[in-house]
């Protein structure tokens, strides 16, 4: 017997027969002798469905008193998922009980919209185990110490999971998805994207802080930090599927390195479309400029990702970085009314058709010349690079919005992502 909590997504729970399907699956589980404990999401569309309708009556700034209660309308799609799942398994004769964030202690501090989850109190879902029920668990949401509703940024529904996995001490953190694992590159982007049997922990966090979708950054995080052994899966099996199989399927994530995996130089490719670029042209180029730029923008609380200054000419620099593109008008706004007047820049500008496109992977500490590689691929393609960031395990670019897709596939050729390395 072991504990498990598995995590459904939206498009896993888009409708009542989906729900059902979950619910069959789930039996399966307990019937094999497994306590169980489910976090779903809100049915698929839902989520943007809520934020919709706050947005048509919204006044358009994003104050603290709108984002409490954008989290407050948000978290009830969660709610409506918890119950129909609580029932679908009461038919399926499961002694079920539903529980939202704040019903089973997941505190969380007050940054609404992307709060971020402190402790949770575990002695209840222990007790409704222990009486041999099913428990299931809002994903997406918390409570702050003031007993404000939070939401844990979108996609949070897989950090609930993790999270919740880590305070009950669960065997396996299994996350249902409408892939059947963790894959070389987005298939949606590139259908020849193969399917990984395992990731090391760290590329998973690249390629989750990189844009890939698939994991939530933050719950990777939360297993890396309580070693809670989760892998992505398929909901779209058959749920009658032997349990054996099931268990076995998908991507594990994995906190050892294998030999395989040193094998791959690049494991996969990350891409995402959130951040803008802005840039002080003509900035003079003295010690302490970085500072008296990036100060501010830190203290109005936008986070900067990439950084570039160029080669200075005449005593003058252009300074350029990336930020999310939520915060774009914000920094632009600071930039041209603050920042720019006080470094004496010439100009401000800013960019938003931009993308990063990011190769990972752990081979990259002991072999050279993968950037170069990457490069070349991307000039053979006439793509131009406009910014460069790298780490021990990952090489990302800046590029032309409009060049992503080619840049993708083009990097997943190049890097031989295509081929089947597990032969
Ligand atoms: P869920 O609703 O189950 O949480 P998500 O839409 O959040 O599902 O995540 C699954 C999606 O992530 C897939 O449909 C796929 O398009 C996308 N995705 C992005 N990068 C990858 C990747 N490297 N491997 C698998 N899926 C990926
Ligand atoms: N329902 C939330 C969202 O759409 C959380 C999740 O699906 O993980 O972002
Ligand atoms: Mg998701």
């Amino acid at each position: 017997m072991a504990l498990i909590v598995h995590k459904y997504g939206g498009t896993s729970m888009g409708s009542t027969d989906l729900i059902r399907n979950v619910a069959k699956r789930v039996a399966k589980w307990v019937r094999a002798g497994h306590q169980m404990v489910v976090v779903p999401s809100a049915m698929s569309g839902e989520t943007n469905r809520l934020l919709g309708l706050a947005k048509e009556l919204s006044p358009g700034k994003h104050t603290p008193a709108l984002l409490r209660e954008l989290d407050a309308i948000a978290a009830t799609g969660e709610q409506v998922s918890v119950g129909l799942l609580a029932i679908a398994l009461q038919a399926e004769g499961m002694d079920a009980v539903s529980y939202t964030g704040w019903q089973v202690g997941v505190s969380t501090d007050n940054s609404y919209t992307k709060a971020r989850i402190e402790s949770i109190d575990d002695a209840k879902v222990k007790a409704d185990l222990d009486a041999g029920r099913v428990v299931v668990i809002t994903g997406f949401q918390g409570v702050d110490e003031d007993r404000n509703i939070t939401t844990l940024g979108r996609g949070g529904s897989d950090t609930s999971a993790v999270a919740i996995a880590a305070a009950i001490k669960a065997d396996e953190c299994l996350i249902y998805t409408d892939v059947d694992g963790v894959y070389t590159t987005d298939p949606r982007v590139v259908p020849e994207a193969r399917r990984m049997s395992t990731i090391s922990f760290e590329e998973m966090l690249e390629m989750a802080s990189l844009g890939s979708k698939v994991l939530q950054i933050r719950s990777v995080e939360f297993a890396g930090k309580y070693r809670v052994p989760m892998r992505v899966l398929s909901s779209f099996t058959p749920w009658d599927i032997d349990i054996e199989e099931e268990a076995k399927s998908g991507t594990l994530i994995t906190f050892e390195e294998d030999e395989q995996m040193e094998q791959a130089v690049v494991s996969g490719i990350a891409f995402n479309r959130d951040e803008a670029k802005v840039t002080l042209l003509g900035v003079p180029d003295k010690p302490g400029i970085a500072f008296q730029i990036l100060g501010p923008v830190a203290d109005a609380n936008i986070d900067v990702d990439v950084i570039i200054q160029n080669v200075s000419q005449d005593g003058k620099t252009d300074f350029s970085f990336t930020v999310h593109r939520n915060d774009y008008q914000r920094a632009m706004e600071l930039l041209e009314k603050v920042v720019g007047p006080a470094v004496q820049a010439a100009k401000v500008t800013g960019d938003q058709r931009i993308c990063k496109v990011s190769i990972v992977g752990i081979g990259m500490r002991s072999h050279v010349g993968v950037a170069s590689k990457m490069f070349r691929s991307l000039s053979e393609e006439g793509i131009n690079i406009q910014m460069i960031t790298t780490s021990e395990i990952k090489t990302s670019v800046v590029i032309d919005e409009k060049y992503m897709e080619l840049a993708v596939r083009a990097l997943h050729r190049a890097f031989d992502l295509d081929q089947d390395i597990e032969a």
